[in-house]
Formats: C-alpha cells, sequence, structure tokens
C-alpha cells in the first residue's frame, strides 16, 4: 500500500512540476544577423550583412556598387 502511496505521491509531484513549470520552449528568438553572415567592405572595410553586401571577385564583398567600382578601378 505504501508503495501505491509513494507511486501517486511521484505522479502528483510531476504533475505539478510539469503544471507550474512548462518544458522551455524552443528559443526561436534568433538574431537576425549572426557574426558569421557579417562581411566588411573591400574598399571602406565597413562591416554588413552578408545578404546587403554586393559580391566580388575572390569572395570580396563590398558595402555599395560605388565601392566595388573603385575597387575594381584600383587593381592592376
Ligand atoms: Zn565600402
Amino acid at each position: 500500500m505504501g508503495k501505491l502511496i509513494f507511486h501517486i505521491t511521484i505522479a502528483v509531484l510531476v504533475y505539478w512540476i510539469v503544471k507550474n513549470h512548462p518544458p522551455k520552449q524552443k528559443d526561436t528568438e534568433s538574431f537576425p544577423e549572426s557574426i558569421e553572415n557579417m562581411v566588411n567592405c573591400t574598399h571602406c572595410g565597413i562591416y554588413l550583412p552578408k545578404n546587403e553586401a554586393i559580391s566580388g571577385h575572390n569572395n570580396q564583398y563590398f558595402c555599395c556598387n560605388e565601392h566595388r567600382n573603385l575597387h575594381m578601378k584600383s587593381l592592376p
């Protein structure tokens, strides 16, 4: 009989814990731009999100078309 009470106590305890502390929902909050997605302009060095950067040759990124053109002109 004692065992049954013990099991009921455990069940109530577990129920109480679950009720009061629902399992943490998966952190859906994500940073819009993580550090890994940041690139810097090859011309001026400013950091900007990769998806906003203009990509050039050899994995180079630029903040704007103007800087891309300027960098291209400066190349030998
Ligand atoms: Zn730039």
